[in-house]
């Protein structure tokens, strides 16, 4: 088992290889990579992320075939499926990181802003399923004066989103609660940089750095 502070510093080493543009795809997943996680894996991170098509996680972290447990959603949202998902990884495997991965120009959260601004008729229950859970990172912020500030008010809104995620993975589940307590296991959130490719750990990081 891969204790979180080791875990989290991969992932840091990783992305920083992403973006100076050194990375070691090649290897990580070559044949002999495959044939070494075919009998079996121990993911050594769990990341729950957006679907959006710029924030593939094992392309970020430089990571290959066995490494990462990752589950997206457009808006990288908590329902009991990715409850679900989360505990059977951190139970099954061990894997003690979890890593809620929230990005900017998240096209999940500006459809939420978008929304409760101009609430559409009709709206897709299943599109509104994720909306309302993206809700109260938003509502908030409408009631400031941001609220007439497009791109302050989805860069705090993403953020928002992304505590508010990681806040019920936390708390949110008997299993993983216990985990936290006696197991080391922790839960932190970051967002990604669509910009510049750098991912910010800023909330609930151990050593209290928001980077290195
Ligand atoms: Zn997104």
């Amino acid at each position: 088992m891969i204790p979180a502070p080791e875990a989290l510093a991969r992932l840091r080493d990783g992305n920083r290889r992403f973006v100076s543009n050194v990375r070691s795809h090649e290897s990580l997943t070559s044949e002999a990579r495959r044939t070494a996680v075919a009998a079996g894996q121990e993911p050594f991170a769990i990341i729950l992320g957006c679907s959006d098509s710029r924030v593939p996680a094992e392309i970020v972290f430089d990571q290959g075939l066995g490494d990462l447990f990752v589950i997206r959603v457009a808006g990288n949202i908590v329902a009991p499926s990715q409850i679900g998902s989360v505990e059977f990884a951190a139970d099954r495997y061990g894997t003690r990181l979890v890593v809620v991965l929230g990005h900017s120009q998240c096209g999940a959260v500006l459809a939420t802003i978008d929304e409760l601004k101009r609430p559409t008729v009709n709206q897709s229950r299943n599109l509104h399923s994720i909306v309302d859970r993206v809700r109260p990172a938003v509502e908030p912020l409408l009631r400031r004066e941001m609220q007439y500030e497009p791109e302050a008010l989805l860069r705090h809104a993403v953020r928002a989103n992304v505590c508010i995620s990681a806040g019920h993975l936390r708390h949110g589940s008997d299993i993983l609660e216990h985990l936290i307590k006696k197991d080391g296991l922790i839960v932190v959130g970051a967002e990604y940089s669509v910009e510049t490719g750098l991912v910010d750990f800023f909330d609930g990081v151990p050593d209290g750095r928001s980077n290195p």
